[in-house]
């Protein structure tokens, strides 16, 4: 049928150099940015970044202080909310609560003047989509959360928008629901062939979700790649400490040297030496750090170090606690030397050959490949 068929004019969205005030606050400062026709991105970052001011301009619901917001190649700062061929799905859902699922869902092509005749196929088909066909003459307070997410969902998809808006769409959902409705989302995101573009502020989700992860921070954009771009090379500390579990050595850059496999960087650290990282640009004598993801550590048992060795990207750390999560195991280390707090993560299969015990000193070793070099 024709809802079922993808977005045959799915639209991409640009802003350029948008900055939105309110009085003396800069939510949104200067963010230039392309979201590709028919993608999923994720508008990922802390409480206060700016994500949603993002998306209520990009939706007609904010004005823009400076800047042009671009549907397609219309420009579309002054057009109305309704004219923008957009539709937003709140965190909320703000499903009518006094209207049945089925007028829930009907609402927005009521409101497009079409008839019953028209009108009646497409909900029906809607609902089905959504697994939500029993339950058309239910109001919303008859609902779970996962239910009512998903009325909100087919309120906002039917009227077949350009660009879907979607503020934390998961967020009132418990944590099981929330990954079987992601999977959700993204496989009608494929179906429908829509832009979506999604607030979180839950990294595990923009990886799960999106083709493209927007990093915000203080009304900026810190970072835009993949999931995997964004998780094997973070850019900034800020990325780093927001989106992995990954361990950050601030230092100063002590020398730089050029070899075959590029630049091996030295980054003389307070309390624990001289650490090396591979990286493509530093400069000696300036700030920097360098992170190393939780399951790039090694740990070795002290017993089984030939002492005295030396000593590169290797510290001493006793083991502060062990999380079994399941599938991976979270170890808690704090630096003999520094007592900073480290994050070792292991397959639990694994440590089942090597056990260990909270309390235990260790050496922690990693590889200056597995170093990622941050200039900020
Ligand atoms: P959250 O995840 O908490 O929703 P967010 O990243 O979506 O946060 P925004 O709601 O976009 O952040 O807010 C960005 C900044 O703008 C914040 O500092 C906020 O206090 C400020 N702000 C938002 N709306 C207004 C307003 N109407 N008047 C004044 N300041 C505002």
């Amino acid at each position: 049928s024709a809802l079922t068929q993808p977005v045959a004019n799915a639209k991409g969205v640009t802003l350029q150099s948008v900055t939105k005030r309110y009085g003396a606050v800069v939510a949104v400062e200067n963010l230039t940015l392309h979201i590709p026709a028919g993608s999923y991105c994720c508008l990922l970052g802390p409480s206060g970044c700016g994500k949603t001011t993002t998306m209520r301009m990009i939706a007609g619901h904010e004005e823009i202080t400076q800047g042009d917001i671009y549907i397609g190649e219309t420009r579309i700062n002054e057009l109305p909310p309704a004219k923008r061929n957009t539709a937003m799905m709140f965190q909320n859902y703000a499903l009518f609560p006094h209207k049945t699922v089925w007028q829930n869902v009907e609402f927005g092509l009521k409101m497009r003047g079409l008839s019953q005749a028209d009108r009646q196929p497409r909900v029906e088909e809607m609902l089905a989509i959504v697994g939500l066909s029993q339950f058309a003459h239910r109001k919303p307070h008859m609902l779970s959360g996962g239910q009512q997410q998903r009325v909100a969902l087919a309120r906002a998809l039917i009227t077949r928008p350009q660009v879907l808006l979607l503020d934390e769409p998961l967020s009132a959902l418990d944590e099981s629901l929330r990954v079987k409705t992601r999977g959700e989302l993204r496989k009608l995101q494929r179906q429908f062939g829509m832009t979506f573009i999604q607030v979180t502020h839950n990294q595990d989700e923009a990886y799960a979700l999106a083709d493209q992860i927007v990093v915000m921070d203080h009304g900026r954009i810190d970072q835009v790649g993949t999931p995997q771009e964004i998780f094997a090379k973070p850019i900034s500390q800020f990325v780093a400490r927001f989106t992995g579990d990954n361990n950050i050595f601030m230092g100063e850059v002590s020398s730089v040297v050029h070899d075959t496999q590029g630049h091996l960087i030295q980054l003389a650290v307070e309390g624990l030496g001289t650490l090396l990282c591979r990286g493509d640009f530093a400069q000696a004598g300036t700030q920097a750090a360098c992170c190393v993801r939780a399951d790039r550590l090694k740990l070795r048992s002290l017993s089984r170090v030939a002492e005295p060795e030396p000593a590169v990207n290797r510290l001493s750390a006793r083991i502060t606690a062990i999380e079994f999560t399941g599938y991976i195991t979270r170890v808690t280390l704090m630096s003999e030397k520094t007592g900073a707090e480290m994050l070792y993560k292991s397959r639990t299969t694994d440590l089942m050959q090597t056990p260990l015990a909270e309390g235990q000193v260790v050496a922690v070793e990693w590889s200056a490949a597995d170093c990622v070099f941050l200039a900020h």
